[in-house]
């Protein structure tokens, strides 16, 4: 089957191939009337125009957001919101053909991975559902003189200005819109330039949910010309960033001027611990696709192999066999294990890696190339790479890859492979394979890392938080704790005599 945009759009309000962005309930163009191309990564070609706008459009978006938090939205309740959050999740789940099919073309992602993120991505919706009638305040006992009443209210923060990646669109654009909605926020989202689509399609069933205009707003962009200003803006209470860490840190700086609240979901550089014990069998394939799934591009990518020495050799032998084994191509095609990179740009950079692992010294157990034979040559794909022989020291070893390349490095005593773990700016995530279960709880709790996965990797639950240490960032996603980042603790007090 060949996916076309056409199917994955069939419901959008389409000019032949250009979009428009969503602004106070209504499809707009930008204010300069510029537009930018989205590309499809497996081919080159261009997929879509879009609105290329810039401070004046968040100026608008913003403005819609701020009067939809100050109207009849304010007033929504609980319950109403969750209605709300439910009939959105029923047609995520009708229309989730479009919305995966949507990610596919945009990002490159397999169809079969897009999918299956259905589940999922509808059970974040309905988590946040159910949370929204949770929200509550205390009542204090006071030690003032006299009878005076104390209490707190959670109210939500206000106008939420959303920055997000390419490399998930439909999962982190829901991660963002999903507790605004169930706190009573307002949000302005900025998709990636690299896959603004789904976003936009997102927005469509919004309204067909009926979110009240100016609620959620969508507004397309690059980073500097719009997720720039949107991250400066006086009118925005809070932004919530997902991307590099480089980035994020610029998004500390604009903040300053109205000390909007900041939550912040970074890069990595996640360490996996394979120790002489594990089962081997389930561990090479937990490991390869850690590495791989996504073309690694996905910020808890397990990138940094370390291994017991007694089968280091053995286990590089049997990762580069997997590598090896994997279906490289177009996301839409439904052998494809592995889909290209998102962008020239990225490959470029993925390249870069891959030359610079070999220079410094490293191995080439399996991949360490451009894929260019028939139709891959068109498009951004990299063979799935396992890199043995590497220092700590080397650029492979230190660097987000965001591409599909792990580096493998022996160890001789697990003090040794902890400090060597934990020897990273980056604190996101990291893996450890054994039997011994005492051995798993003593080093998940030497890590860090927001996130430990003991024989697993990539569990992830609306249930559970997720979130970075050290510069992967701070503030969490999923779990209760997920709404605290858009509510604020409000005191009021009585005198009661
Ligand atoms: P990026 O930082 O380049 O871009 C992310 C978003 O920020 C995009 O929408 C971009 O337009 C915008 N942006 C860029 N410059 C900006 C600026 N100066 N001000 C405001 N907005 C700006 O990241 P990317 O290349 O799109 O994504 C890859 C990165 O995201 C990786 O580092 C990856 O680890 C990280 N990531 C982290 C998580 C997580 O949950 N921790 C999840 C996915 C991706």
């Amino acid at each position: 089957m060949t996916l076309t945009l056409d199917q994955t759009t069939s419901r959008f309000p389409i000019d032949g191939r250009s979009r428009q962005m969503f602004i106070d309930g209504a499809w707009v163009d930008a204010v300069s009337g510029q537009t930018m191309p989205t590309l499809d990564p497996a081919t080159g070609q261009e997929l879509a125009q879009v609105p290329r706008s810039g401070a004046a459009d968040v100026d608008l978006a913003v403005a819609a957001a701020r009067r939809a938090f100050t109207g009849p939205w304010r007033r929504w309740t609980p319950a109403q919101r969750q209605l709300l959050l439910l009939r959105i999740a029923d047609l995520f789940e009708t229309h989730w053909d479009e919305l995966s099919g949507s990610d596919t073309l945009d990002m490159g992602k397999p169809l079969s991975r897009s999918r299956a993120d259905k589940g999922r991505v509808t059970g974040m919706l309905r988590f946040y559902a159910g949370l929204a009638t949770t929200l509550d305040g205390k009542t204090i006992d006071n030690s003032l003189p006299g009878e005076y009443f104390s209490y707190t209210r959670r109210e939500p923060v206000g106008v939420v200005g959303a920055i997000i990646p390419w490399n998930a669109p439909t999962a982190a654009s829901v991660w963002k819109i999903g507790p605004a909605l169930a706190t009573g926020c307002t949000i302005v989202l900025k998709p990636s330039e690299e896959a603004p689509l789904t976003p936009l399609l997102i927005a469509d069933l919004m309204a067909e949910a009926g979110v009240p205009d100016g609620v959620v707003n969508v507004v397309t962009g690059t980073g500097v010309e719009a997720g720039a200003p949107l991250a400066e803006h006086p009118g925005v209470d809070k932004v919530v960033f997902t991307g590099s860490t480089a980035t994020g840190q610029s998004i500390i700086r604009a903040s300053a001027g109205n000390l909007k609240r900041v939550s912040l979901e970074l890069g990595g550089k996640s360490p996996l611990i394979v120790c002489a014990d594990a089962d081997l069998d389930a561990t090479v394939p937990t490991v390869g696709l850690s590495a791989f799934a996504n073309s690694g591009q996905i910020c808890i990518a397990g990138s940094r192999l370390l291994v017991e020495r007694s089968i280091h050799d053995e286990f590089v032998e049997r990762l580069g066999d997997y590598a090896r084994a994997l279906t490289v191509g177009a996301g839409s095609d439904p052998a494809t294990e592995i889909g290209p990179l998102v962008s020239a740009r990225q490959l470029e950079r993925v390249c870069g890696f891959l030359d610079s692992g070999r220079s410094e010294g490293a191995r080439v157990v399996a991949g360490g190339e451009r894929l260019t034979t028939g139709d891959l040559a068109a498009g951004n794909f990299v063979a799935p790479t396992v890199f043995a022989d590497v220092e700590d020291s080397m650029t492979i070893a230190r660097e987000e890859i965001f591409g599909p390349v792990i580096s493998a490095m022996p160890f001789d005593t697990l003090d040794e492979a902890v400090e060597r773990a934990n020897a990273t700016p980056y604190g996101l995530a990291a893996g450890v394979f054994t039997r011994d279960v005492g051995r798993a709880h003593h080093l998940a709790h030497r890590l860090d890392a927001g996130t430990v996965w003991v024989n697993t990797y990539h569990a992830l639950d609306p249930a559970v938080p997720f979130g970075g240490f050290k510069m992967s960032g701070y503030g969490k996603e999923g779990g209760v704790e997920h709404l605290d980042e858009y509510l604020g603790t409000k005191t009021v007090w009585l005198k009661l005599d």
